[in-house]
């Protein structure tokens, strides 16, 4: 089906409840559309949906190869549990050779730019190169994560490398408390680092627990917090900002 097309389905998309937007996505895309995930609580609510009602559809993540070891072991889980396979992009070899020569392992402690380009290199880049691959990309976005997610869309039509094509976030308006209930109700394997303390989980030493006051994502990179820096977009590693990019 044409992107243009889609266009006019936006407003019938936007009513769909998360199980029917994953089954459309399966049955009108197929291996054009992809389920983007780090394996926070939120997509493992979309994977375990999905085995249900839409069982072909991929699972797609971004191993930056600073994955804490909890989260390696657990896609293993993953993948056992569903009999599935984790479609695993990684960096380009080359690239992340030159930036380690260049600026060593740790750059993000240098300055936010640094860690934008650590960012943009080992996770921005290859997330554009498994964007290629499909028509839709499914989400695990939601509106109560952090300030910067409050105007998150549940479906949209995003401009990715000149190119249309259609952005879900099925779980957009859940709260954190509807995620966990789904988990215990029905059993979905969960990242072991959220007993820990963790509330958004992703390379290892640029993400730290929070404490119950604090923002979803306040745990990322936080010795930006007391520089003018941090906060805000700040907390963005540049895939969701302005609709170009996990
Ligand atoms: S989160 Fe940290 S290690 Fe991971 S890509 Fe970004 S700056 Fe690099």
């Amino acid at each position: 089906m044409a992107i243009a097309q889609e266009h006019v389905q936006l407003e019938k998309l936007n009513a769909m409840d998360p199980e029917s937007l994953l089954v459309w996505a399966w049955e009108n895309h197929g291996a054009r559309a992809g389920i983007f995930t780090s394996f926070q609580n939120t997509g493992c609510v979309i994977t375990d949906m999905a085995a249900r009602v839409a069982p072909g559809l991929r699972v797609i993540t971004v191993d930056t190869l600073r994955l804490p070891d909890e989260t390696y072991a657990f896609m293993d889980t993953v993948e056992r549990h569903y009999g599935m396979t984790i479609e695993r992009f990684q960096p380009d070899p080359e690239r992340l050779k030159r930036m380690l020569e260049q600026h060593g392992e740790y750059l993000f402690f240098d300055s936010k730019p640094k860690q934008e380009f650590c960012c943009k290199i080992r996770k921005v880049e290859p997330n554009q190169r498994a964007l290629r691959t499909v028509d839709v990309w499914i989400t695990g976005l939601r509106r109560d994560q952090s300030e910067s997610r409050k105007e998150v869309a549940k479906v949209s039509v995003v401009m990715q490398e000149e190119r249309s094509i259609i952005k879900i976030a099925p779980l957009v308006d859940w709260t954190e408390e509807d995620v966990r209930r789904y988990i215990e109700e029905n059993d979905v394997p969960y990242n072991p680092l959220y007993d820990m303390g963790y509330t958004s989980i992703g390379c290892k030493i640029c993400t730290t627990p929070t404490l119950s006051w604090e923002d979803k994502r306040a745990g990322r990179w936080r010795w930006f917090n007391h520089t003018h820096e941090g906060g805000g977009a700040a907390k963005e590693c540049g895939i969701h900002v302005g609709g170009s990019g996990i």
